[in-house]
């Protein structure tokens, strides 16, 4: 048995990387190699993220099979239960048990475009927690994460409240949060005081993303409704247009938010790597020494 949630025993910070299933089949051909070279880096495990909906899931396994079976890592497969009912959820549980998969985050996931709604009115799970608490009482051989947000879920009323749901998703069976990624660690301690505040006790691993190029603030970033700090911005104006400083600036930034956050005692650093090796390469071994 290889719970995550013991790595957050250990005494040391806990790092990982999340890798998402490439949309093009000639993509998928050079995740095996990405998942040896991350291999090679020892994190204490890697997240394979699922589509809403399942719409990845066989890609998804097959991912984490490999990663788990050939590349020695641990894995903490995402699961989603939008437009999922009991039945479909156990399918999508049995296929990553048969992998050897035993740490899942549970996530809702958000309702795609192309989802009908006879098939959203099927879910039998309408928050995370709901599916956590059926997978820690039915499938007591998986370990279960979730997720939190530094500047609350888009949807939540407010901060507290948003807090006041991951203490239902605590006590629901979520045993360690991965957040949402975020620039100003400010926000981060704001969050984890929020928890401490609700006794939740379960550790927290912080999602970091380089910003490799000023691109990726159109796309990934404002999709996630992360905020960009002034410093930050200043760097993209100042190293936008010149791909190699903006990609060694971003990769800095990380690292010293990463420092900062290793030297308030952060339980975990979680990259969000774009599926590139390198990125975790340099960044692990900047944050593994300082
Ligand atoms: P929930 O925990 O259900 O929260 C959603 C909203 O409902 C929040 O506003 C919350 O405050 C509220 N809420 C929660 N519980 C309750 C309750 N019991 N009663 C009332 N209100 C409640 N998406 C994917 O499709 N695939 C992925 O692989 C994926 N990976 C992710 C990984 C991380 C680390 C993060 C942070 C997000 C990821 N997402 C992924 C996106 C995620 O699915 C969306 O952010 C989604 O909108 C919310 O999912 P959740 O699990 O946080 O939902």
């Amino acid at each position: 048995m290889s719970s995550i949630r013991s790595f957050y025993e250990k005494g040391h910070t806990v790092f990982s990387c999340e890798i998402y299933p490439p949309k093009k089949d000639e993509e998928l051909s050079d995740i095996n190699s990405k998942l040896e070279a991350i291999g090679a880096l020892k994190p204490d495990f890697i997240s394979v993220t699922y589509g809403a909906g399942g719409s990845n899931a066989g890609k998804a396994v097959d991912i984490a099979s490999y990663a788990k079976k050939s590349c020695s890592l641990e894995v903490l497969s995402h699961i989603t239960s939008v437009g999922f009912n009991r039945n479909k959820l156990e399918d999508g549980l049995k296929a990553f048990e048969e992998a050897g998969i035993e740490n899942v985050l549970a996530l809702r996931g958000d309702r795609p475009k192309n989802m009908t709604d006879e098939q959203y009115a099927m879910r039998d799970f309408i928050h995370a927690s709901d599916m956590a608490e059926f997978i820690t009482k039915n499938h007591p051989g998986f370990t279960v994460a979730g997720a939190c947000y530094p500047e609350k879920h888009f949807e939540a009323e407010s901060e507290a409240f948003d807090a006041d749901m991951l203490k239902v998703k605590a006590d629901a069976g979520i045993s360690f949060f991965i957040s949402q990624l975020f620039f100003d660690n400010d926000l981060f301690y704001a969050l984890e005081e929020r928890m401490k505040e609700r006794d939740i006790s379960a550790p927290v691993s912080a999602g970091i993303m380089p910003v490799t190029s000023a691109k990726m603030l159109g796309t990934t970033v404002s999709l996630s409704g992360t905020s960009i700090p002034k410093e930050l911005s200043d760097i993209i104006a100042r190293f936008g247009d010149n791909a190699e400083d903006m990609k060694k600036a971003g990769i800095d930034y990380a690292v010293r938010q990463a420092a900062d956050l290793i030297s308030h005692g952060v339980d975990g650093i979680h990259l969000y790597i774009m599926n590139k090796p390198k990125l975790a390469e340099e960044i692990f071994n900047a944050i593994r020494v300082s």
